[in-house]
Parts: structure tokens; sequence; C-alpha cells
């Protein structure tokens, strides 16, 4: 469990906090198409106006790799906050740094929100540059990270800041940490993990990881296509990384090294073409034909991975197990998360999941509310996974 100091034990009233927010929501010609960020970290924000501080929202937006781009900026989004806070005032400026957003800040009374630019639009934020990190410290004397899903990366907002000045973990940081050690760092044995998704390369540290903290590995998805070639299966023209043969032997020899069993698919679906309404029928892993191409989970494998998940405590999946967004390959990934949803609901299961696409196929298949803890964070959900030190947590430890 990291220790850190928590939003509720400083003091804000009179203070300029600076708040470290992830609102990089999805949004086209304009329009927001999905505010659950936002809405995550109203909360905090709320909570700290209504204590009478001055509230200095930062964040960034998309991509801008350093420069000055309209389409990212963080002015489509104040409307949207505006809005959550109600009569709470909210404002903004054009820029992060400098007089301009000095002036802000002293326009700005206690119990407002002032929301600054895109910090991308330097090249300084995702470089860590100590005076880049300097300037926006010196807007605030408290900071607080609310950016569980950024901490991973050593930016000036995230690391340089909390060098600075005094920091606490805002109350959506607070909740992912508090919900992520209670259920995994503690978790009840013993423990399924589900990795699915499409890359082993991608998940070589968080299958190694949970082998020893897991009593069942199920490897799924596009993934569990490197793992059957590698165990000399046919998979056609499926997804696969033939060079991560040696790799998916070595995740088996660690898993079993721990005594943790892994178990994959021995049904798939197949078809012959990677598209929507492409016929395709269910075969056994062992005939599965030159042209074919393995979409999503087999049933009778759902079935026994169900029938397994009855034996364990806690489930934490990352990754789902079909190519989920064209359907009906969604189905794998669905009928397993009504399962694990089922086994929670009547107390018998811890379900914890997170990634991006893992988010969105439980949030489509409306099941999010059904999980016991859905992390809103992608990769920093897997870094911590894999046991890493997050910088951003190690930063408001110091
Ligand atoms: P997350 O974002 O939850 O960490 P990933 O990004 O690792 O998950 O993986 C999600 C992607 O994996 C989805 O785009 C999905 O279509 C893809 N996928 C899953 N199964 C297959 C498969 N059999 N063939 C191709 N792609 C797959
Ligand atoms: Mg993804």
């Amino acid at each position: 469990m990291p220790n850190f100091k928590r939003l509720k034990e400083c003091v804000v009233t009179n203070k300029n906090v600076i708040v470290r927010v992830d609102i990089n929501v999805p949004v086209v010609n304009g329009k927001i198409e999905d505010d659950t960020r936002i809405r995550a970290v109203i909360p905090t924000l709320k909570y700290l106006a209504e204590n009478k501080a001055k509230v200095i929202v930062m964040s960034h937006f998309g991509r801008p790799e350093g420069k000055v781009e309209p389409s990212m900026s963080i002015q489509q989004l104040v409307g949207r906050v505006q809005e959550l806070l109600g009569s709470i005032k909210v404002s903004f400026v054009d820029d992060c740094i400098g007089d301009k957003v000095r002036s802000a800040v002293d326009a700005t009374n206690y119990g407002e929100v002032l929301m600054l630019e895109n910090l991308r639009f330097y090249k300084q934020e995702t470089k860590n540059d100590p005076e880049f990190s300097r300037n926006l410290a010196s807007l605030g004397s408290l900071y607080a990270n609310d950016a569980f899903s950024c901490s991973h990366r050593a930016h000036a907002s995230i690391t340089g800041i909390p060098a600075i000045l005094k920091s606490a973990a805002g109350f959506l940081m607070e909740a992912e940490l508090d919900g992520l050690t209670n259920h995994l760092e503690h978790a009840k044995k013993p423990m399924m993990a589900v990795v699915g998704g499409a890359k082993v390369s991608s998940k070589i540290d968080l299958l190694n990881s949970l082998a020893s903290k897991a009593q069942t590995i199920v490897v799924g998805g596009g993934m569990a296509n490197t793992f059957l070639y590698a165990l000399g299966k046919n998979i056609g023209k499926s997804l696969c990384e033939k060079d991560l043969k040696n790799t998916a032997l070595e995740i088996i020899e660690t898993t079993k090294k721990h005594g943790c069993k892994i178990f994959l698919p021995f049904d798939v679906v197949v078809t012959k073409k990677f598209e929507q309404n492409s016929p395709c029928k269910i075969v056994s892993t062992d005939s599965v034909q030159e042209d074919d191409i393995i979409v999503d989970i087999g049933p009778l494998s759902i079935a026994k991975l169900t029938d397994e998940l009855q034996n364990h405590k806690t489930l934490v999946w990352n990754g789902p197990l079909g190519a989920f967004e064209i359907k009906p390959f969604n189905i794998g990934t669905e009928s397993f998360a009504r399962s694990a949803a089922a086994l929670t609901c009547s107390g018998k299961l811890i379900s914890v999941s997170g990634g991006g696409d893992s988010v969105s196929a439980l949030n489509s298949a409306g099941l999010i509310d059904e999980f016991t803890y859905i992390s809103t964070a992608g990769g920093a959900f897997m870094e911590w996974l894999e046991g890493k030190d997050l910088p951003g947590i190690a930063a408001l430890n110091q």
C-alpha cells in the first residue's frame, strides 16, 4: 500500500490549489462523446471550491506534441465542467504558464475554478523540464494529483510539481489506490487473472508478474493465438506474433514454476473475413483451417472458464477475449463478463477490471456497475498490476 497524503488531511481554504486531472476525453467535431473522465474528477473540484480554495485545474488533452493545436484546446471542455459544477464559477485561460496565467489566477476568487490550457502545448511537459515545473508550481501552494491514469508518466505536472509543492492525492486518485490495494494487493485467494487483448508484446511484464500472484491465468483474445501457435497449433490467418513463440513458452514455464494454472481457449470462433456480418463458426483449436481467422473465444471454453471462476474469490481482468468491437465477436467477452457480474452480485467474487478496451467492452455490455471495482486507467492500471512503482504516486510520498 503506498503511503500517501489525502486531500482531506490538508488545509485548502484560502489556498491556491493546483489540481492535475486527466480530462483527455474523446471529442468528435467539437462534441464530447464520453464525459466519464470529466465526471470522475468533479468531486475533487467541487470539494475544493466549496471549501473556498482557488482551484487551478490542469490537464493534457490529445497529443499536440509541444505545439498549439486549436483542435486540442481545453476550452472545448470548459462548458461541460461548468455544467457539472453548477453554481461554482469556472473560467478558462488560454495558456498554462506566464504572465497571462498569473493575471487570470489573480482574477479568480477563492471558491472558483480556473482551467488552464493544454499542458502538452509545451514539449517541456512530457520532458519533465524543471523550469516548466517551477512555472506551473508557482501558481499554487498545494498540489493535488487526481490523475491516476497519468501517474505512470514522469511528466512535469505529475512528478515535477510535487517535487516543489506540498502534495496530496485527489479523491479519484485516492479511490484508485484504495480500490487496487484493498481488492488486489490484499486479494482474497484464489485469484484468477484474465489477460486478453491483441498483443502478447504489450503484456509480457503483466503476465510474468501475475504468475506469482494469481492461482490461475487465462490467456484470451488475439494474444491466445500466439500461445496456441507456440504450442504447435494451426492458427490460420489469425493475429499472431510468431516471433514471440519462445516468449510465450517462457511465460508458460514461469506460471508452472509458480504453481499457477494456465488456461487457453480450446474452442474458438473463426471467420474468413475480419469484418461485421462475415459468416463465422465455432471450431476446436485442433481444427482451425489455413484461411481461418480466430476472432473470439468459443462457448465451451467460456463454460469451462465460468465453472473454474466459481472456485476463485478474486478476478482481475484486463483485455477483451475477442475482437469485441465487431459483432458478434463480442459474445465471448460479454458472456464471461456476465458470469463474473453474477458471481459478484451474489457476493461470491471480488471482480476488478481496467484497461481502455476492457472498460469499453464492459460499458457496452452494461455491466460496469456490477463489477466490484473498475479502474479508469489503462496504462497506469497495467503498470500497477505489473508491480512497478508509478512515478506520480512515488512523488506524492516525498
Ligand atoms: P485494453 O485496452 O483493455 O488493455 P487491449 O488494447 O490490450 O485491451 O486489447 C484490445 C484489442 O484486442 C481490441 O481492439 C480487440 O479487438 C483486440 N482483440 C481481441 N481479440 C482479438 C482477436 N482474436 N483478433 C484480433 N484482435 C483481437
Ligand atoms: Mg487498448
